[in-house]
């Protein structure tokens, strides 16, 4: 099975999100001023912000809102870059950009609380911040480096020592830490739908299960055709991300497909609650094979792990190592029982970072987050908004780019950084003394 094809039924917040607003197929020939192709945060954002200025926006999302990445994600919302630290984004975009996509990126946590309190979300969001725990003292400096770089950008940092990890993860196998107290947790799929109903809200006309087949230009204008309707727009949007079907020839090609699954135990009794990330922050540590975890609203701990493998396919098999590796973490729990289990995919290119592909005058797409699109994806919804609206090109957060596959290597790349950072954690555990975990 492609990894895009997992239901996202057996999710858990499937099972406990706030119902979504009625929506129906498209089935009529509309015109708008924007066309947003996917009910995603990307999509959905770029709706929202458009449809508050009040632009004449109908947004198509091919099955129901959050189906891809945004309804199924673990729901850490984290506002920092991953893979690369903020000097190496100043070299890689160069100036203005990199300032510009700087300054988004590090407050797009307090975009995405700011919506929910504005529209009053019901998806579980807290603003409680973000624990990332060093797993061997061999890490701590660089996390130095990496915590004082969001305080540079004017965010309240801090590094942690070794009692004050212990005491935020509920974890003896920490050796210190840092804090960004924007960072926070929210049930994803919950907060799709209370997007698509402030969309709405708005006067952003919202279609689902209805898949878009082809954009075809009219005039001056674009076509954006369904089986059954069609919206004749001024410009177009497409975030459909790790979902993207061919609607666009090679727009599915501009990333690599990398699965993650995640899953969630038991409610955690109020005991051990208090010990565990007792003050509900998120918490994931420095291996490059992360291990992660929060609550949901119930209590369950939700974790995740890239599938790799036998890892993800095989359910039985993945559910005893997610089980022992937690165990080994949080020794105070002697139960893990995974009631929920479940697959999504994202979409990875090497930088890592949002791209904006110029498919045509008056159509972008924007995809390739590599994760963390909680918050990138509300926040490149701002971007394509202002885009949208007639924002010359250099005026951006980020340069349009030609639409480019991803290099082959891609195939491989993710898996094999797993692998050798696996050995790599591993052996700078033993190096400082730490024990490493059984497996
Ligand atoms: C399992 C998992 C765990 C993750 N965990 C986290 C996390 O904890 N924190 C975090 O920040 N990020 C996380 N991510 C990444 C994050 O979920 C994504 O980066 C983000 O949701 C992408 O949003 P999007 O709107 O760009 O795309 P999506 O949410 O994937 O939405 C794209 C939408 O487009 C629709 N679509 C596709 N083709 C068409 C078409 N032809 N016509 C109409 N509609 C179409 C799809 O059905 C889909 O609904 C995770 C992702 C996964 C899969």
């Amino acid at each position: 099975m492609k990894i895009q094809d997992a239901p996202i039924e057996p999710s858990l917040w499937y099972a406990t999100a706030a119902p979504a607003p009625k929506t129906e197929p498209l089935t009529d020939r509309l015109n708008a001023d924007v066309c947003v192709i996917g009910g995603g945060y990307t999509g959905l954002s770029s709706a929202l912000h458009l449809a508050e200025q009040g632009v004449d926006v109908v947004l198509i999302e091919a099955k129901e809102i959050g189906h891809g990445g945004s309804g199924r994600n673990a729901g850490h919302c984290t506002p920092t870059f991953h893979f690369y630290e903020i000097p190496a984004i100043r070299k890689m975009l160069g100036e203005p950009f990199a300032a510009r996509l700087i300054a988004r990126q590090t407050n797009a946590a307090n975009l995405v609380f700011d919506l929910i309190r504005r529209y009053d979300i019901d998806c579980e969001g807290v603003q409680t911040g973000y624990v990332q725990a060093a797993h061997a003292p061999g890490v701590l400096a660089k996390m130095e480096a990496r915590c004082g770089y969001y305080q540079s950008v004017g965010k309240a940092a801090r590094m942690l020592d070794r009692d004050e990890v212990t005491q935020l993860t509920g974890s003896p196998r920490y050796y210190g830490g840092w804090f960004h107290p924007e960072g926070g947790h929210l049930n994803p799929l919950g907060y799709s739908r209370g997007l698509a109903r402030a969309v709405m809200s708005r006067g952003g006309r919202v279609f689902t299960q209805s898949p878009v087949t082809a954009i075809t230009p009219e005039g001056v204008r674009w076509r954006v055709e369904t089986q059954q309707g069609a919206v004749l727009a001024d410009k177009v949007i497409c975030g459909t991300g790790a979902y993207t079907t061919g609607f666009w020839p090679g727009l599915d090609r501009t990333f690599s497909t990398l699965g993650v699954a995640v899953m969630a135990t038991q409610p955690i009794g109020d005991n051990l609650r208090k010990i565990i990330a007792p003050n509900n922050n998120t918490v994931v540590d420095s291996r490059g094979d992360t291990m992660i975890y929060k609550y949901n609203k119930e209590g369950r701990l939700v974790t995740s792990a890239f599938v790799e493998g036998r890892r993800g396919g095989d359910i039985a098999f993945t559910k005893a190592l997610m089980r022992d590796k937690l165990k080994w973490l949080l020794p105070q729990l002697t139960e893990v029982d995974w009631q929920y289990y479940w697959l999504g995919a994202l979409d990875m290119q090497p930088k890592t970072i949002p791209r904006l592909f110029d498919l045509a005058p008056g159509v972008v797409a924007s995809l390739g987050y590599s994760g963390r699109g909680v918050p990138t994806g509300t926040m490149m919804g701002t971007v394509l908004a202002e885009w949208a609206m007639g924002a010359r090109r250099e005026d951006l957060a980020l340069p349009l780019e030609k639409l480019r596959p991803a290099p082959l290597y891609m195939n491989f790349a993710p898996r094999l950084f797993l692998a050798w950072s696996r050995i790599r954690d591993q052996r700078l555990a033993r190096a400082g003394g730490a024990d490493p975990p059984p497996f």
